[in-house]
């Protein structure tokens, strides 16, 4: 028996709607900002465009606690091993904007040393183009991105990770018992190899006996 305040308490929602809620309304993001994109993502920290409005202002400087890598700026190959450390360190589910011309496509820098792309290096979910762009088109990512979590299935992605751990233990015994058999098979040739030498060897030595 329920009173009718504590009617007015209850709601019924799916857990794909109710993770993905919390999801996509406190992202968190780890600034990669190698140039001037960085000074425009800053811009929309400030008061002015108030990132905090989407629950976004809590920027990380530590991989382990965000969840959206922002990279603002020209990356060089230099810097590649460390952008695929810092994305691989991210806990999942982890999303990735290229922020700008030169992290979407290398911009102007048409040279041996610039990568054309962060896609090279890591999957990419938004790209932000621009020269630099404005903080309107981050924030036009941000609602992007949030519709893509919002459109995510917990239990799928779930039972996708369950299946491919399935998959790598599934492999990995398998390459267990193959060793393992290979294993069987040398101890067994070496050893019937010793028996065999010292059984000649103890003929031999018999041999050499009754004819003396
Ligand atoms: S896209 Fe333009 S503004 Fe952004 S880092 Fe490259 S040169 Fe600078």
């Amino acid at each position: 028996m329920t009173t009718k305040n504590q009617e007015a308490n209850i709601f019924t929602s799916s857990l794909d709607f109710l993770v993905n809620w919390g999801r996509k309304n406190s992202l968190w993001p780890f600034p990669y900002g190698t140039a001037c994109c960085a000074i425009e993502f800053m811009s929309s920290e400030t008061a002015r465009y108030d990132l905090s409005r989407i629950g976004s202002e809590y920027v990380r400087f530590t991989p382990r606690q965000s969840d959206v890598l922002l990279v603002a700026g020209t990356i060089t190959y230099k810097q590649a091993p460390i952008l695929k450390r810092i994305y691989e360190q991210m806990a999942e589910p982890r999303w990735v904007i290229a922020m700008g011309a030169c992290a979407s496509s290398g911009g102007f820098y048409d040279c041996y040393c610039t990568v054309p792309g962060i896609d090279h290096i890591i999957p990419v979910d938004i790209f932000i183009g621009g020269c630099p762009p404005r903080p309107e088109s981050f924030f036009d990512a941000m609602f992007e991105l949030q519709n893509k979590v919002a459109d995510e299935s917990y239990m799928k992605q779930r039972a996708e990770r369950l299946r491919e751990q399935v998959e790598a233990l599934q492999e990995k015994s398998k390459a267990c018992v193959a060793s393992a058999q290979d294993y069987a098979k040398n101890t067994s040739e070496n050893l019937s190899n010793t028996v065999r030498s010292k059984v000649s060897k103890a003929l031999n030595t018999i041999s050499l006996k009754k004819g003396s």
